[in-house]
């Protein structure tokens, strides 16, 4: 039996605003695809918030048996300056005004991405497809949806009747609008305009002479809006309905109303069985924007480079920071949060450490059994990692308290609380020790100690030009060593 059979796993489904029992199309698969990023600059900590709450999502599926194709996308074309109809495409204007190819950026932060997310210690996707690569299935798309007749072309563009679809669909369902009331508040369309009506949105645009990203079509040289490549990648790889669909809560409306539309038009049947958005972080509780300056990169997190935090933090101290909230809830991230995450962070892991050493006895004074399976109802109840870090911060109470014999436990309950804790923080949530020995830093150190103790093998030998040689030419390497009363110690000019 797996264990998915034996836990009542219930999820917050955005279509339906409540929490529903999860049970997957087919028995033992699960099919999610989550929106990735644009990849026109560094990837934002809000993003990685994001990515990091399905990362977490993906662990537990994969630890409770099932077998989950990931789709996380990137995004190297047709996403529009502002998310809008109108203007120049993300990344080309980046690389116009870097001067590069298009797909140079799209390179350079794709592996800026990789980079962040391998830090963070994110399991890779089962695929990490691209807008780009996905252009004929797009134009198949387009093609389908106009002979269905909810789109239409108008000089090179073609556009999504969303009036039309709302005749016989429910256009807004997921964001809880009503198409009537987002007609009335928007401005009425011009004789210069392309769209029959204003709530219409780009499936193919047509590329002015300028624009250096096109492609042939049916309808001329253009590129895809923004919101069909999800609908192609998704219908690809995941079939026409699949299990869950993730992404931050800013793109529930317009991108993931747009792809609902184009889906039910082009299969006829809603694609996604459970929609799931995540919430966003904050910085000293303002929203991030470069503009202002409240904003940080992972990168100046890690190496403590930068004038809003005291010092560097850990990936797995930020990690565990953003697990600590529930991923529907706004998270606000400070140094004093981040202080008060790197404290609590190392009490686990020094009770985790403390663990195997542990005495056992003939009776367990804690019900470990029931806190296994509170630990999982935790998770079970839409992914409740702060509970879940609650109920590990009750075990390692226990664990302190046996290390003062004030609590027993027994052997057999003993390797219970090892695995259980093991799975739960490493497994899924994907927290890691800090290995200072894996940074290069660690590596220097590692090495000039090893010479010090030759050193001092050497010159206990009476073997003075050996010692010598070691300090004088680790000098030349800018490494000075110090001798004193309690050893040698070393300085890196
Ligand atoms: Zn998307």
């Amino acid at each position: 039996m797996n264990l998915y059979q034996s836990q009542n796993l219930k999820i917050q489904n955005s279509l339906s605003g409540k929490k529903e029992n999860f049970t997957s199309i087919n028995e033992g698969h699960i099919g999610m695809y989550v929106c990735g990023p644009t990849v026109y600059s560094n990837v934002h900590l809000g993003n990685c918030r994001t990515f990091m709450s399905f990362d977490m999502i993906f662990r537990y599926f994969k630890h409770l048996g099932y077998k989950v194709r990931y789709v996380r996308n990137i995004t190297d074309a047709g996403h529009l300056v502002d998310d809008a109809e109108e203007g120049e495409d993300k990344i080309a204007k980046k690389a116009r005004l870097e001067k590069l190819e298009p797909m140079e950026v799209v390179q350079r932060y794709t592996v800026d991405f990789h980079n962040v997310l391998q830090k963070f210690n994110f399991l890779p996707p089962s695929i990490e497809p691209t807008a780009t690569g996905h252009i004929i299935e797009q134009i198949e798309i387009i093609k389908d949806i106009i002979e269905k007749g909810f789109a239409y072309e108008k000089n090179g563009s073609v556009y999504f009747d969303v009036v039309k679809f709302n005749k016989t669909n429910e256009y807004g369902k997921l964001s809880g609008r009503k198409l009537e009331d987002m007609i009335a508040n928007t401005r009425t369309l011009t004789a210069q305009d392309e769209k029959k009506n204003s709530q219409d949105f780009a499936l193919w645009k047509k590329a002015e002479p300028q624009h250096i990203m096109r492609w042939p079509s049916p309808w001329g040289d253009g590129f895809p809006g923004w919101h069909l490549e999800c609908t192609a990648m998704s219908t690809k790889y995941l079939g026409e309905t699949f299990d869950i669909h993730g992404g931050g809560m800013d793109l529930k409306f317009p991108h993931h109303e747009c792809e609902i539309a184009q889906a039910e038009a082009s299969n006829g049947v809603s694609p996604v069985n459970f929609w799931m958005h995540a919430n966003m972080l904050t910085l000293n509780g303002k929203k991030m924007a470069k503009s202002t300056g409240n904003s940080l990169l992972p990168e100046e997190i890690f190496s403590g480079n930068n004038t809003i935090l005291s010092k560097a933090f850990s990936p797995s101290v930020v990690r565990f920071f953003m697990m600590q909230a529930h991923y529907t809830s706004i998270l606000d991230l400070s140094n004093d949060a981040l202080l008060a995450s790197e404290k609590g962070f190392n009490r686990l892991l020094d009770a985790l450490a403390f663990l195997p050493k542990l005495d056992t006895d003939t009776a367990s004074s804690f019900d470990v059994k029931a806190w296994k399976q509170k630990c999982y109802d935790a998770m079970n109840d839409d992914f409740n990692s702060p509970i879940l870090i609650a109920q590990l911060f009750d075990a390692v109470k226990y664990i302190n308290l046996i290390k003062e014999q004030k609590e027993t436990i027994t052997a057999e309950d003993k390797t219970l609380v090892e695995n259980t804790m093991y799975t739960f923080v490493f497994d899924v949530l994907g927290l890691q020790v800090k290995n200072e020995s894996q940074n290069d830093e660690g590596k220097l150190s590692g090495v000039v100690e090893l010479l010090i103790q030759l050193r001092k093998q050497a010159r206990d030998n009476k073997d003075f030009a050996t010692s010598d040689k070691i300090r004088d030419e680790l000098m030349a390497l800018g490494i000075q060593l110090k001798d004193g009363k309690d050893g040698t110690t070393f300085s890196v000019a």
